[in-house]
């Protein structure tokens, strides 16, 4: 079965869709949706050794080789012309790092109209790619399963503006303020606040002069949500 979280990400998938899910480890993902019929070919891109070979064995085994062609590579390296990708998921890694996939794959997105992103941590990184490249968030949601919380912003073509607290907080996630989005962020809070404590005993180097700056904007940030 597949987790809350893919499960997620995975209903944002439209019906019909020509999918590239970049990072796909077991190609848990892409297989759900050809198994549901939601789908009918994906490519599943990996740039590991070790999760390309367990994605490749998982779509033998469910008999989806003619529907999932599993590639090793670097981001959007995976993705060729001729696939007509129309959708891209990218899921389970850092905001920078889904951003930097993004960036340096940007020449493969000629034909994508959908991204779809779950980042563990920062967040924000995605929402700064998204309005510096011509992308609007179409949608949010935010989600505990086993005790962690999981981001999740999709994107389309356009262009918006996001003022501070929606860059860091997500529009979407901002307005709707849900029990899960109050708990994030007060037990990041709790931990900045944890943090600064700790280098308020600390000598006043520059370095950490600046943490500490940080810290406190963020804090300051939290507190006007
Ligand atoms: N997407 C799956 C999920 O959400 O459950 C797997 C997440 S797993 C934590 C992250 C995967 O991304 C790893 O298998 C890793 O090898 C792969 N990965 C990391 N950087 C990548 C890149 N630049 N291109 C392709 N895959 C990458």
């Amino acid at each position: 079965k597949l987790s809350m979280r893919l499960t997620a990400v995975a209903s944002y998938v439209e019906t019909g869709a020509i999918l590239a899910d970049i990072g796909s480890d077991h190609a848990y993902l892409p297989c759900y949706l050809i198994r549901n019929e939601k789908i009918s070919k994906a490519i599943a891109g990996e740039v590991v050794k070790g999760p390309f070979e367990s994605a490749k064995k998982n779509v033998k085994k469910e008999g989806f080789e003619n529907n999932i062609t599993v590639r090793l590579g670097n981001g959007l390296q995976a993705v060729e012309e001729s696939d007509g990708v129309d959708t891209i998921t990218i899921a389970g890694m850092g905001g920078p790092l889904i951003a930097s996939i993004l960036q340096e794959g940007h020449t493969k997105l000629g034909q994508v109209k959908r991204i779809i992103t779950q980042p563990n941590i920062h967040s924000s990184s995605i929402r700064e790619w998204a309005v510096q490249n011509g992308w609007v968030i179409i949608d949010e949601e935010i989600l505990k399963e086993d005790g962690k919380i999981y981001e999740i912003i999709v994107l389309e073509r356009g262009q918006a503006n996001y003022d501070e607290l929606e860059m860091k907080f997500g529009p979407y996630l901002l307005k709707e303020k849900s029990p899960v989005f109050i708990e994030k962020w007060e037990r990041e809070s709790t931990e900045w606040k944890r943090i600064l404590g700790s280098l308020e005993k600390a000598g006043d180097t520059e370095e950490i002069y600046q943490r500490k700056e940080q810290l406190r904007k963020e804090i300051e940030l939290v507190g006007r949500v």
